[in-house]
């Protein structure tokens, strides 16, 4: 029997132990925590965002860092197989807005016991507390692990020890050195995901205020460099939300280069600027009355009407009768350009995925097989591969898991 031992218990070392022991492997997956799938736990916000129903050529465009290295994997294992497998396990999913499938209980801790159940009743062995402080190598050729509870011997050996975000669930980038340490190049680790840290003055007036159907803009050096429509949050250091994440990895490396920083973001996308003074045009006619400050609560949530106010320069006293058309030109302009300065990203340790990682060129897109070490093989975020949210992290986990532990099983 093929022994596999498999560093690391996620998504990507669960799916892999899954896809070795049913070809027939012995498997052992070493899990440095107390337990495994500590990071699966707080996906989708506790809920697991397990994957998406779009089609597969659409997980590649979602997984800009590498989703082309993936296209076998993303066939061999789908969307579709992972649903099935959680399904004939006893475990329902559900799709929601934007393809976005979940459990239908709304628990991540559904998803990591089906999957460690559906591992074990494979025959699949689970060591947890058991940090792997050394991938075993002799004449390119790896032989075991070494772990802090002793050595262990393998034919195989796949590190699935995830990224580097989140230390506290266990992944901390140490799978990242352990890959170093055998000769193979690591691409910089830096965050993917990562909220937007904002010296903006109205920081603490808007935290915890949340924005929908915005349309934000990122410039760098006043140039455009992407734009998403949807939801953000403000916080106490800055800017968060699905729109702020997805546009960050090109805030990272403009603010790496230097460049001045900006999110623009149009309060009112869906109207032109010609409608958008008409709809002011008619709120003003109706609050004549009132002080400007209580006069646009039909147009913004209450919190974010002094902070437009103020950075159009119009006086939140004035009565709206006596607000100058030049006054009512600049309102226009700051809602449909709001701009946030962006000074930092948070650090690594927030991101939701890490980018970088065991560089692709030395792996084998098919196995995932190290084009350098005889028998080691990769899966997972300890790879150079990273995905905008949807569920096409975790998808990608699942299929790289899947072909390394099927192709780790096999025989010679
Ligand atoms: C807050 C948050 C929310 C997210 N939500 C989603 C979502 O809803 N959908 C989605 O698709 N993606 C989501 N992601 C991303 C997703 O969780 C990861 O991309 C995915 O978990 C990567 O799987 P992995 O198995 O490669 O790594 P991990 O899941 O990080 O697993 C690696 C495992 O290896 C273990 N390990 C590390 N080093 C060693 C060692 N030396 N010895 C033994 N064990 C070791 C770790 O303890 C860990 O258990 C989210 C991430 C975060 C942080």
């Amino acid at each position: 029997m093929t022994r596999v031992a498999i560093v690391g218990g996620g998504a990507a070392g669960l799916l892999a132990g899954i896809a070795a022991a049913w070809g027939g492997a012995q498997v052992t997956i070493y899990e440095k925590m107390r337990v495994p799938g500590k990071k699966m736990l707080i996906t989708g916000k506790g809920r697991c965002n397990i994957t998406n129903a779009c089609e597969i050529p659409d997980f590649i465009k979602n997984l800009p860092g590498n989703g082309r290295f993936l296209n076998s994997a993303l066939h061999r294992f789908t969307n579709d197989d992972i649903v099935l497998l959680l399904e004939s396990n006893g475990l329902p999913t559900k799709v929601e807005r934007g393809g976005r499938i979940f459990p239908v209980s709304d628990k991540a801790k559904d998803v990591v016991d089906t999957l460690v159940r559906i591992y074990t009743e494979a025959g699949g062995k689970l060591q947890t507390d058991t940090k792997v402080i050394d991938i075993m190598v002799k004449e390119g050729h790896v032989y075991g692990v070494r772990t802090v509870n002793g050595v262990y011997e393998a034919d195989r050996v796949i590190l699935a020890a995830g990224g580097a975000s989140y230390p506290g669930t266990g992944s901390d980038g140490g799978g990242a050195k352990l890959a170093k340490k055998l000769g193979h190049t690591i691409v910089p680790l830096k965050p993917s995901l990562i909220p937007l840290e904002s010296d903006y003055p109205y920081v603490d007036d808007l935290q915890g205020l949340s924005l929908r159907n915005v349309q934000a803009t990122l410039l760098a050096d006043g140039v455009k460099l992407g734009s998403e429509f949807g939801e953000m949050l403000f916080t106490h250091f800055g800017v968060s939300g699905p729109i702020v994440l997805s546009l960050s990895n090109l805030a990272a490396d403009a603010l790496a280069a230097g460049k001045d920083v900006e999110l623009e973001v149009d309060l009112k996308p869906a109207l032109s600027e010609e409608k958008l003074d008409a709809r002011i045009q008619r709120d003003f006619v109706q609050y004549s009355r009132k002080q400007v400050l209580n006069g646009m609560k039909d147009l913004l949530p209450q919190r974010l009407i002094p902070v437009v106010l103020d950075m159009s320069y119009v006086d939140e006293n004035k009565f709206i009768n006596q607000v100058s058309r030049e006054e009512r030109h600049r309102l226009l302009q700051t809602l449909k350009h709001f701009v946030i300065t962006i000074s930092a990203t948070r650090p690594i340790a927030e991101a939701i995925v890490t980018a970088g990682g065991v560089s692709v060129k030395e792996i084998d897109p098919k196995t995932m097989e190290s084009k350098r070490i005889k028998g080691l093989y990769f899966a997972g975020e300890v790879m150079d591969i990273d995905g905008y949210t949807g569920g096409y992290n975790l998808q990608a986990a699942f299929s790289s898991g899947h072909a390394a532990g099927e192709a780790a099983a096999a025989e010679e």
